[in-house]
């Protein structure tokens, strides 16, 4: 199946789009196709066309969600982005911060990069709701919360916050260094660690 991805309509976010032919595509016999704005990045446009830019071969190492489109892919040089996917080359010195549909195409694989960015905007919706979600009292006077195999807990602490975590997978306890000013903030930083260790143990 020829896979290329395009926009539906101006302004609107990427998505995937489903029709039945493709224009760029090279395999017009090929059904079903996605609509495809690639030529957009597969010429010149921006670092894409520039001497001493690799086209291929790049991984991502960090995605980062802005929380808003609020900078332009670095690759392209002109789509509008949240997520940034930070992408490395070994024949390129420093890092590029690529939207969804360029970090696919410099990894050459586009449904990595949708992966990530799909996993991160979960993980966005999941943090805005972890405040709101009903945290227990535990039997010495401490938030607490059960998830993902995890035990998070937060102290006050004369006046700030911190917090632990055991991992009832690795047994092991993690407990906060930095403590925090409020007891949201604790609990924020508690919902980041738990992603941090969730993902280590992948
Ligand atoms: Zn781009």
């Amino acid at each position: 199946m020829h896979h290329c991805y395009g926009k539906r309509g101006v302004g609107s976010r990427w998505q995937d789009v489903l029709v039945s032919n493709c224009r760029y595509s090279a395999d017009k016999a090929a059904a079903p196709v996605y609509i495809c704005n690639m030529s957009k990045v597969t010429q010149n446009v921006g670092k894409w066309g520039k001497t001493g830019v690799p086209r291929k071969g790049w991984a991502c190492v960090n995605v980062e969600d802005l929380g808003e489109p609020s900078s332009i892919c670095e690759m392209c040089e002109s789509q509008e982005i949240r997520y940034v996917h930070y992408m490395e080359h070994p024949q390129y010195l420093g890092t590029i911060g690529a939207g969804c549909v360029c970090a696919g195409k410099m990894e050459e694989d586009y449904a990595a990069a949708k992966f990530r960015e799909t996993r991160l905007q979960n993980r966005t919706h999941r943090k805005s709701r972890w405040l709101s979600r009903k945290w227990r009292i535990s039997n010495q006077g401490n938030f607490f919360i059960n998830t993902d195999h995890f035990n998070i807990v937060i102290f006050e602490n004369e006046k700030s916050w911190h917090g632990r975590i055991i991992d009832h997978i690795s047994q092991k306890t993690i407990t906060s260094k930095r403590f925090y000013a409020t007891e949201e903030k604790a609990k924020l930083a508690a919902f980041d660690a738990m992603i941090f260790l969730k993902d280590r143990r992948n």
